[in-house]
């Protein structure tokens, strides 16, 4: 199967250049053909045998594993920067793309499918994701959004309700159901032999948890999510976030985790001292994160200090509790 029959003799250049290299490209090099909403997919060595491709414009972070057997790639983006992908990924090899792991049910972590099964392409995801594909979408950012039912092409046609390993291209690929943090459907990616993470929207680095309350998230299963990811990592495993840019660490899962625990116990005691909702967005629990978390309009403390009110036990109604009763 050919997935370029579009190459162009810039990409041939690209295909040719040291990997490390890849990386420093302008963006307006890597996005140079294609569709008018093709846009720049920085490609990323990570670690070992596996890369990211990312854009700020939109979107989650893909992960890459090429090599003989087939690509393997982590989530697919949206659907109108899948043409930016594909490029992104003849960037890096000529060989097709096998598998597509969904991460979770959101559309900018599946956008990619209907063009990558129409290429030939597995797509798999854990089987809480493959039955939301059959509604439409209900997504929390801006208090709350509807987004169309996903095409039938879309859907995931394996699924796996525990967790499934690829061994192929020299490297063993665990991918496992995780507590239910971000949605009742998150699948942490790990490549063994690279020693490199990809954790889904569980994590991120350029804002807050984002708690799909609609889909099953919670703050507990964020927490104990996290943890797992800092109890798989050692000191030098790469972490590839849901979104945020470049890759991180087990220091910077540790940094997000610290802060969520902190947080929820914040909130925790202020409704054990009765304050209302209303007290405790005034109060300002997150005020030391804010600025380095909370700056993105559709999800900031607004957003997330109610979700950790509610599931702490707060209630519209919240009164003092008092030893004895
Ligand atoms: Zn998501």
């Amino acid at each position: 199967m050919n997935l370029s029959p579009r190459r162009t003799a810039w990409s041939l250049t690209v295909a040719l250049l040291p990997v490390p290299l890849l990386a420093l490209l302008p963006g307006t090099l890597l996005g140079a053909s294609g569709a008018a909403q093709q846009v720049a997919m920085k490609v990323i060595p990570v670690q070992g045998n596996v890369y990211m491709l990312q854009t700020p414009a939109a979107g989650g972070n893909v992960g890459v594993l090429p090599g003989p057997d087939g690509v393997l790639l982590v989530d697919d983006q949206v659907p109108n920067l899948v043409q930016s992908v594909l490029e992104g990924v003849r960037a890096i090899t000529d060989e097709e793309i096998r598998f597509v792991i969904n991460t979770h049910v959101h559309i900018d972590h599946y956008g990619g499918n209907e063009v990558m099964a129409d290429l030939g392409a597995t797509i798999l995801a854990h089987e809480n994701v493959r039955k939301k594909m059959f509604r439409g979408h209900h997504a929390p950012r801006n208090g709350g959004s509807y987004g169309a039912q996903p095409p039938e092409g879309a859907r995931q046609i394996l699924t796996f309700s525990d967790a499934v390993t690829f061994y192929m291209n020299g490297e063993e690929v665990r991918v496992f159901l995780v507590p239910r943090a971000h949605t009742d459907g998150d699948s942490y990616v790990y490549f063994v032999d690279s020693d490199v993470l990809h954790t889904g929207d569980v994590f991120r680095t350029n804002m807050y948890p984002i708690i799909d309350v609609y889909n099953g998230g919670s703050v507990a299963g964020i927490i104990a999510a996290t943890e797992t990811a800092i109890a798989l990592s050692g000191p030098n495993t790469k972490v590839i976030p849901g979104h945020g840019e470049g890759f991180t660490d087990r220091d910077g899962l540790i940094e997000v985790l610290d802060m969520t625990v902190d947080i929820r116990d914040t909130i925790t005691e202020m409704i054990a001292s009765g304050m209302r909702l209303e007290e405790v967005l005034a109060a300002r629990p997150t005020a030391k994160y804010d600025e380095k978390w909370g700056q993105v309009s559709s999800w900031n403390a607004k957003d997330i200090v109610p979700i950790f009110y509610y599931e702490a036990g707060g209630g519209p109604s919240n009164v003092p509790r008092r030893g004895g009763n």
